[in-house]
């Protein structure tokens, strides 16, 4: 067995260009920005993770920024001489070192399993219990302003097989925002199947009115229509439902989160993510807790790059259980990559990696070119 002692770590800030701007409820993003981690061992072996922060620190407090500096500073040190493979005894470390930075601790243990999974020669999912599917059906997340470049960008993903949207919503009043997911649902043709995500920006009196209306006009699940900390909101509209999923999102990250969910009767469903649970053996454990609960699991994203976007996937791959498919978008926001191959995205469908770890490598030209320098 190679040896697997940590020997060094490498984090990189990369500012990616996408594609086009891609709006929020409160602001818009025209780069992304990605912490890259790497994990060198005395045998020679890397393993690569990525630390990411949708558009910024808004969603979990978390930026890139943020997660270099606990890393190099804080969470680097006590992994110099541990045994990549005991993620246990790591993990244990990091947290009495740092409360929280739960991106930046999935990050970390993104590049440990990578290592790992390199050294063993199997890929990441196997890791994580095996496989049960080699493809993942991609929902299409649609910006949310505007109608007429919204339906161009909508009819684009149908005809590459695309059979499943999300609507990004609260950017606009809430009467207006819900009009506008109608007018175009209108306009779209085909079986498609429709989700709504304000991201937690309607109070409980505007979303019971909004949960109504959507699922009237045919949406299938409004994801985190409440605020975060509201899990008794939560739970009121998912009473008051019939056939529309009320799904969590910022309201489930970690797996004591999974438990209050289940407890309080607060969802459907829940958009499970990697990083707000502080890596992906964690978000397993969260989907195994609201699987057995018999709430559906999403698999979600937190607009990760290729990295990350391929450790999710392995992920997603080996629950039983898939509801409204995934969301692994990340890279198709993207006009470059920092990895050698693309990750393939097939009739709608992301191709699970197959080569050990995450199955993905660096490109270190384009990594260079991306890099972010000192600013003076
Ligand atoms: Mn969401």
């Amino acid at each position: 067995m190679p040896d697997l002692t940590v020997s060094g770590l490498r984090t990189t800030i990369v500012d990616l260009p996408m594609r086009r701007p891609h709006r929020f409820a409160h602001h818009s993003i025209d780069t992304q920005s990605y912490l890259l981690v790497e994990i060198m061992t005395d045998a020679g072996i890397t393993g690569v993770g990525e630390g990411v922060s949708p558009g910024g620190p808004w969603w979990s407090g978390e930026s890139v920024e943020g997660q270099k500096q606990i890393i190099d500073q804080y969470l680097a040190p006590p992994l110099i001489g541990a045994d990549v493979e005991d993620l246990g005894g790591i993990r244990r470390k990091l947290d009495q070192v740092a409360y929280a930075n739960l991106f930046a601790k999935s990050a970390l243990e993104m590049a440990l399993l990578d290592a790992t999974g390199l050294a063993h020669g199997v890929p990441l999912s196997t890791l994580l219990g095996g496989a049960s599917r080699t493809t993942l059906p991609v929902r299409w997340a649609l910006s949310s302003s505007g109608i007429d470049g919204v339906l161009e960008d909508a009819a684009e993903r149908i005809a590459l097989g695309h059979t499943a949207i999300k609507f990004k919503m609260g950017a606009l009043p809430p009467r207006d925002d819900v009009r506008r997911v109608g007018e175009i649902i209108d306009k779209l043709s085909g079986d498609l199947d429709y989700i709504g995500d304000p991201n937690g920006t309607w109070d409980l009196r505007t979303a019971a009115w909004a949960v109504r209306e959507l699922e009237s006009i045919g949406l299938a699940a409004v994801e985190q229509p409440v605020g975060r900390d509201d899990l008794d909101g939560l739970a009121e509209l998912r009473v008051r439902a019939t056939k529309i999923d009320v799904m969590a999102d910022e309201s489930v990250c970690v797996p004591s989160d999974a438990l209050s969910a289940v407890h309080a009767r607060a969802c459907d469903s829940v958009s499970v993510k990697p990083g707000k649970a502080g890596g992906l053996r964690a978000a397993a454990l969260v989907a195994s807790i609201l699987d057995t609960a018999g709430i559906g699991c999403f698999g979600g994203t937190a607009l990760e790059g290729p990295v990350g976007t391929a450790a999710s996937a392995h992920l997603f791959a080996t629950w039983p259980r898939l509801r409204f498919g995934c969301e692994l978008v990340g890279p198709l926001l993207l006009s470059d990559s920092v990895t050698t191959v693309p990750l393939r995205y097939e009739d709608g469908h992301l191709v699970v990696p197959t080569g050990p770890g995450i199955g993905v490598q660096l490109d270190y030209e384009k990594v260079g070119r991306y890099q972010r320098r000192d600013r003076a």
